[in-house]
């Protein structure tokens, strides 16, 4: 099944949501940084929460970066998601192993640490990006996204994530939801969301079962209405990285540090954080990039 995310609305308007299936995009990010089943949770929680969110963007070149850095053994988190629904991201320490949660869950939380903030930077083309940050709240991710959402937007929201890690730590499923109350709606509105959503099993485990993002939101918003937009996202992981960006972020180191690599008369190799992409730079290249930038 393709990854898919819809958006739309419920009970005339009062709430708006966004829900999508992300298992192939998912499996992509951690396939590339070789994650252990705690850091595919953790990254695979962003990623999605970050496409989800790359849905609100209008312009092309627009883009939100989700990060978060609890000081705990997983390091930080950063992903960068589009419009378009392209995301990538990467995690400090993928390699992060410890113990399941006494009831038998992935401890994100405890990989990642509470002693840090989550930042959501949107980047709308223009001089300074928008940069908003919370306190991490359970480390979790999806509530520290409902609680950015409410206290940083003043939009009450739920937000769920679902990563299901399969036993040869491909993932099995991945996905989740956005969902939001308008500024005048009902509060008891928010309370029977609450309720519903108490009420209905993980959507990994809905989406294990091959429901689609379409069952999943019928099943929240039964006697709501929901009316589901026609604009179909296809979310995908992908990295938009290049020769001429990195040459670009190796000039920015400076002439000074930039003539010590050359002057040490070693290659140099690049990887790319977001997609292991290597870009090398051998003696005479890194000599061509000081001269180009003394014209
Ligand atoms: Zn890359």
């Amino acid at each position: 099944m393709k990854d898919k995310i819809i958006r739309g609305t419920a009970k005339d308007g009062m709430i708006r949501f966004i829900g999508g299936i992300t298992t192939n995009l998912v499996n992509e990010g951690v396939k590339i940084h070789e994650c252990t089943p705690t850091s595919a949770a953790a990254l695979g929680r962003m990623l999605t929460g970050c496409a989800l969110m790359g849905v609100q963007l209008k312009g092309e070149k627009e883009a939100i970066t989700l990060k978060i850095n609890g000081g705990g053994p997983a390091g930080s988190v950063t992903v960068t998601g589009h419009a378009g629904g392209s995301v990538k991201g990467f995690i400090g320490n993928p390699n992060v192993d410890i113990p399941l949660k006494p009831n038998g869950k992935l401890d994100v939380s405890g990989a990642l640490g509470l002693n840090g903030m989550l930042y959501v930077i949107k980047d709308m083309g223009l001089k300074d990006p928008y940069v908003g940050q919370v306190p991490i709240y359970t480390g979790e991710i999806a509530e520290d996204l409902a609680y950015y959402f409410t206290v940083s937007e003043q939009t009450p929201s739920a937000v769920s994530l679902g990563v299901l890690v399969d036993t040869d730590y491909s993932i099995k499923a991945s996905g989740g939801f956005i969902i939001q109350m308008m500024p005048d709606s009902d509060p008891l509105l928010a309370d029977i969301i609450t309720y519903r959503l108490e009420e209905i099993p993980p959507i990994t485990t809905l989406i294990s079962e091959g429901k689609t993002i379409e069952d999943i939101i019928e099943l929240i918003f039964s006697d709501m209405d929901p009316k589901i937009s026609s604009e179909i996202v296809e979310p995908m992981y992908k990295c938009d990285c290049s020769r001429e960006r990195v040459e670009k972020a190796l000039l920015s180191i400076g002439q000074k540090d930039l003539n010590e690599i050359y002057d040490e008369n070693k290659s140099e190799e690049i990887v790319c954080h977001f997609c292991g992409t290597k870009y090398e730079f051998t003696h005479d290249d890194i000599g061509k990039l000081i001269e180009e930038s003394n014209k």
